[in-house]
């Protein structure tokens, strides 16, 4: 199995094992360094592409959060592995008309970058964790809105009994020193939780950029290919 590139202390050969063990060392080192404790930081391993015998094994291994970006995939390994105790997070871009779709099995949702989004969950019961999504890109075609729509969003999100706010997401740019950018979702993390005062978490940091995302204040982090190897190909 190979490791993700720039990866090397878990080594070539590692094990599933030894790469939890690895990220879980990794992580509680970041947040010392920044003064902070692992306990306030969640894991979420990210699956896509990956068989559900995957999740089956990192649950074996103790993790519980796992995360998917495309709902059909996402359904589909939350029905198979419906004997488990998981919980799903949702984490790519969402379509109007599938929200209360992925709502049915996501204990969490990252990507609400949209009042259509907001008005399509706004009325569900039990609520929907959420996280708002923000594109810290200049491309609109990100996922994500825009950092100057903060406020308008957060207070939609309040306006509605469906969804507890939970904090703010984002993916760091490409060709970007993440730890500016991360920095920047802080930012709008405050415009938030100025809206939604319990609304403090921070969905960031994957595998090449957890280090800078926890030193940023990230609560949640997404790792993929760092847990899990590399992706097997889509067909
Ligand atoms: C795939 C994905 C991740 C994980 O990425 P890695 O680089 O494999 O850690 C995190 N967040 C989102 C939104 C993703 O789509």
């Amino acid at each position: 199995m190979t490791d993700a590139p720039g990866l090397s202390s878990a080594g070539a050969d590692a094990t599933l094992a030894d790469r939890v063990a690895w990220i879980s060392d990794q992580v509680s080192d970041a947040a010392h360094a920044a003064g902070r404790t692992s306990d306030e930081i969640t894991l979420i391993a990210i699956t896509k592409f990956h068989p559900v015998s995957l999740v089956r094994e990192l649950h074996a291994l103790g993790l519980r959060d796992f995360g998917e970006n495309r709902h059909q995939d996402a359904r589909e390994k939350a029905a198979e592995l419906d004997d488990l105790d998981l919980r799903w997070h949702f984490v790519g871009q969402l379509q109007s008309k599938k929200a209360r779709q992925v709502r049915e099995y996501a204990s969490v949702i990252h990507s609400i970058d949209r009042v259509a989004l907001v008005d399509q969950l706004a009325e569900v019961t039990p609520p929907v964790d959420v996280f708002l999504q923000f594109n810290l890109t200049d491309d609109p075609a990100r996922g994500g809105a825009r950092p100057e729509d903060a406020r308008a969003l957060a207070e939609s999100a309040a306006a509605a009994s469906g969804l507890r706010l939970l904090g703010v997401m984002a993916v760091a740019p490409l060709g970007e020193d993440p730890r500016p950018a991360f920095a920047r979702l802080r930012g709008i993390g405050e415009v938030v939780s100025s809206v939604v005062p319990s609304a403090t978490a921070i969905s960031a940091g994957m595998s090449h950029d957890f280090r800078e995302a926890i030193a940023e204040g990230a609560t949640h982090l997404r790792i993929g290919t760092a847990i899990t190897g590399n992706r097997p190909p889509r067909d």
